[in-house]
């Protein structure tokens, strides 16, 4: 079963999953990971340049995994007609299922998988991800490396024991009361999982991982099925600067859109950008995002403009026709110099430490 599971790592065009692929090349040659995009037909060009710079440094293909392949049509436009011209939005993702999560689950099909995600050390989420029992996820830039899932069951008040007994086997005796201490407290209102999940982290990662991995084996996951996992002994916890470093100093490059540019209104100058990857007319984006597509790549603007029809539209209460009215235009470009000002201490050329509560949102199939 050993040479059965499967890497995989998806590339969203996003800087963290291309951040991902580089680092685990770097520093797990020996992983034969398969990488995969799904596209849409609507991601932006620099999206596809980071796509094929980073084929050349990983000096492998990245499979393009595009949803109604045999339609003739652009895949996101095969599934709107499909969706009678309703436009998706975040309370109707139809978009991710079925642009970025059926394709990825019909390649891996039953396989015991290994699914890599680059949600960084100083994000507190999860991701939109496979759910699949074949497919078990694995954070790699994060203290803790394993989903939720598995962290639920692992921790779960009824396992105490087979924790207590599989950390007996992992730790010295020096260690063994200290740690025992903390097993063997149930999780409770005093007592949350996430406390747990901390201070046994901090009790030692590498040890951690090797419980937790010792644990799979008493339940059916992909890891299971394996003697050894390369990662057990990561303790690396990958931030935001890192995964510029990363993109820059592997020369594969920070995608475009994520450089700031300047604009002026009523004589002050301000700064634009884009704040993540995916379709460019993503309905996750900011107003002055929009604006930024506008100016920066009014051919895009159009055609998003063009899908806004039979009073669909991206944005909730407004049409991208009347964002781009000068008044409007305006009013959005001084909203952003009054965000900018609030956030003056965040020094970066990137929109997205200006715009970060916007990180959170999304989903880890379009943004990482
Ligand atoms: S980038 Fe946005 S519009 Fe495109 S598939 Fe993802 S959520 Fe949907």
């Amino acid at each position: 079963m050993e040479n059965k599971i499967r890497h995989v790592l998806g590339i969203s065009g996003g800087k963290d999953s291309a951040a991902l692929a580089i680092y685990l090349k770097d520093k797990y040659p020996q992983l034969n990971i398969e990488y995969y995009f799904c596209d849409t037909g609507k991601e932006l060009d620099e999206t596809y340049m980071l796509i094929k710079n980073l084929e050349v440094y990983i000096g492998k293909t990245i499979t393009r995994l595009e949803a109604g392949k045999y339609s003739h049509e652009p895949p996101f436009d095969h599934f709107l007609k499909l969706y009678g011209g309703y436009l998706p939005s975040s309370n109707s993702r139809w978009c991710t299922r079925k642009l970025k999560l059926e394709p990825f689950e019909r390649f891996v099909g039953d396989d015991p998988v290994i699914s890599y995600v680059g949600i960084r050390g100083d994000e507190d989420r999860e991701g939109y991800i496979s759910k699949k029992p074949n497919i078990q996820s694995i954070f790699p830039f994060r203290k803790n490396i394993w989903s939720e899932d598995v962290i639920n069951k692992a921790l779960k008040n009824d396992n105490i024991l087979v924790l207590a007994n599989l950390y007996e086997k992992h730790v010295d005796k020096a260690m063994t009361k200290r740690v025992l201490e903390i097993v063997n407290e149930p999780i409770s209102s005093n007592f949350p999982q996430t406390d747990k999940l901390n201070a046994l982290l901090d009790l030692g990662i590498n040890v951690f991982n090797k419980v937790v991995f010792d644990f799979l084996k008493t339940i059916q996951y992909p890891l299971s099925y394996v003697n050894d996992f390369l990662l057990l002994d990561n303790e690396d916890v990958l931030v935001r600067d890192d995964i510029f470093r990363i993109l820059r100093e592997s020369g594969v490059g920070v995608p475009k859109y994520y450089e700031k540019v300047e604009f002026e209104i009523n004589g002050k100058k301000g700064e634009y950008a884009r704040s993540r990857s995916g379709c460019f007319f993503c309905f996750f984006q900011q107003k002055i995002e929009w604006v930024w597509l506008y100016e920066q790549h009014p051919d895009k603007f159009k055609m998003a403009m063009e899908y806004e029809k039979d009073g669909y539209s991206w944005i909730q209460n407004e049409r991208l026709k009347d964002i781009i009215k000068p008044e409007r235009k305006r009013q959005i470009k001084e909203e952003q110099l009054k965000h900018a000002a609030r956030n003056i201490n965040k020094k970066s050329p990137y929109l997205l430490d200006i715009l970060d509560e916007a990180e959170g949102e999304g989903c880890a199939a379009c943004f990482i």
